[in-house]
């Protein structure tokens, strides 16, 4: 007998991390079925190339998707317009992975053990006596002993569940993102994949990355901006990148990413959430998908180890507090700090940036590192050749970035004390904690 056998879960939400759930609470025993808005897997989800760390595959027991290609050598464009080139081995480098391939590659491997639905919209939750029992879809009411959240960063599901608070988005990351054909009669570009920090001065960043017969075009405020600021930033774009020809092969949307407090909580009893329904990934740095496709890992380890106690047992907060545990300890708390210093790098001066990424305090494997959403740790040693790399007259420059690394350092020790029993006064006294530490901001639930 599997260690699943007789458990039913519903999987709201063909999500990454919905998926791959799919694929192993069924490899486990479970009756799974999935519940999709979409009516096909073509439907699904942004028709372009997103990047995923080359780690993220074989770790969840897949093939790379068809078509992805490794993505190397960024370059890095500061607000004056000057240029820091990143070095990376090929084998280091993310892969830039056709999106439909991927979903095709979850849906075929989750259908071997999961039913899904398609064209079935989920409403809402139902919680009866502090417990979510399912979910209500397409009007219609369905009981299971657990409900996987996978329905994306703006989850219908979460308002109904006892005891998760859902707090209002911090910030809206508003992002345009085009892929435009080519323009044929420009010649070829000088950096392949160029990001422009702080673009044009302003919270966030924009990109041209060349891209076969394409170029991918993006340019994201936090908080917004006005059409004509989008304008404005895109014929920037057009000016200075060449190559970038007039028609749009794909996207050309805006699309607009929730930027939440770090502190989401993604348990409850008989709720579990996955991907961006779960926790605020960090915008700019592409680790939605890999970290998706891990914590699938992780919550199918916390329920097969629990199933000896039973099905009540298993879908418990109690226990199913041991799946955020891991998930804090393995990506969440290092995100805290990654988020202190993202935020904090769009509030430097334009000449402060300037002189950081282009002077020799960053080295490359610094740069690689910030680039993959990695916190900055450096060590005494490393620490006093940046301030001889520096000198004497930019000391206060190095200490603002080492007040801005100290209070990531900070965050990132709050986010690792995650209490490693569940009760309800612990867990709150540490989602506040963690919120104050990244944000400065004092919520109470
Ligand atoms: C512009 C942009 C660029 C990005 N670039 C990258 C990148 O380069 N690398 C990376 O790793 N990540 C990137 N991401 C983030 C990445 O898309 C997500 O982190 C990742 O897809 C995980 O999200 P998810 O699967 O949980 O949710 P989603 O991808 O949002 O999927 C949710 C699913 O639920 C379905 N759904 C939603 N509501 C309902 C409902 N009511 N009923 C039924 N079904 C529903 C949707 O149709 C969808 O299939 C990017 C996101 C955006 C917006």
């Amino acid at each position: 007998m599997k260690e699943l056998e007789g458990m039913k879960v519903i999987v709201a939400g063909a999500g990454i991390g919905g998926l791959a759930a799919a694929k192993e609470l069924g490899k486990a025993g479970a009756e799974v079925t999935v519940y999709e808005r979409a009516d096909s897997v073509d439907d699904m989800r942004y028709p372009w190339h997103d990047d995923v760390q080359p780690e993220a595959f074989a770790r969840a027991g897949l093939d790379v998707p068809e078509g992805s290609f490794r993505k190397k050598n960024w370059t890095f464009v500061t607000p004056d317009g000057a240029v820091r080139r990143m070095y990376e081995a090929e084998e280091k480098a993310d892969f830039s992975v056709w999106r439909r391939a991927l979903n095709r590659e979850l849906v075929k491997s989750a259908e071997e053990y999961a039913e899904i639905k398609f064209s079935t919209a989920v409403e809402g939750a139902i919680a009866e006596n502090g417990r979510v029992k399912g979910i209500i879809a397409n009007g219609e009411k369905i009981y299971a002993d657990l409900v996987v959240d996978s329905l994306g960063a703006f989850s219908s599901l979460k308002k109904d569940v006892p005891g998760v608070t859902v707090h209002e988005a911090d910030e809206i990351f508003v992002t345009y993102r085009a892929f435009r054909r080519k323009n044929a009669d420009a010649p070829e570009a000088e950096y392949t994949n160029k990001v422009y920090l702080k673009h044009k001065g302003e919270r966030g960043i924009a990109w041209a990355i060349q891209d076969g017969d394409e170029v991918d075009v993006l340019a994201g405020r936090l908080g917004g901006a006005n059409e004509e600021e989008f304008a404005s930033a895109i014929a920037q774009l057009e000016k200075e990148n060449p190559t970038i020809g007039a028609e749009t092969v794909r996207g050309g949307g805006m699309y607009r990413i929730p930027v939440r407090y770090p502190a989401t909580r993604m348990v409850a009893d008989g709720y579990a959430a996955i991907g961006d329904a779960a926790y605020m990934t960090v915008p700019m740095l592409g680790s939605g998908i890999a970290t998706s496709l891990a914590a699938a890992g992780m919550l199918a380890k916390c329920l097969t180890e629990a199933a000896g106690k039973g099905a009540e047992e298993a879908v418990s907060v109690k226990n199913l507090w041991n799946y955020e545990r891991d998930f804090y300890l393995a990506f969440g708390a290092e995100f805290c700090g990654v988020d202190v210093t993202k935020r904090g790098v769009l509030e430097f001066p334009d000449e402060l940036l300037g002189w950081l990424l282009t002077s020799k305090v960053l080295t490359n494997d610094d740069v690689c590192a910030l680039a993959k959403g990695h916190f900055l740790n450096i060590g005494v040693k490393e620490a006093l050749r940046k301030v001889k790399a520096a000198g004497l007259k930019k000391l206060p420059a190095l200490l603002r970035v080492n007040a801005m690394l100290t209070r990531g350092k900070r965050a990132i020790k709050t986010a690792r004390r995650i209490p490693a029993v569940y009760t309800p006064r612990a867990v709150g006294k540490w989602e506040r904690k963690l919120v104050k530490a990244v944000t400065g901001k004092d919520i109470r639930r």
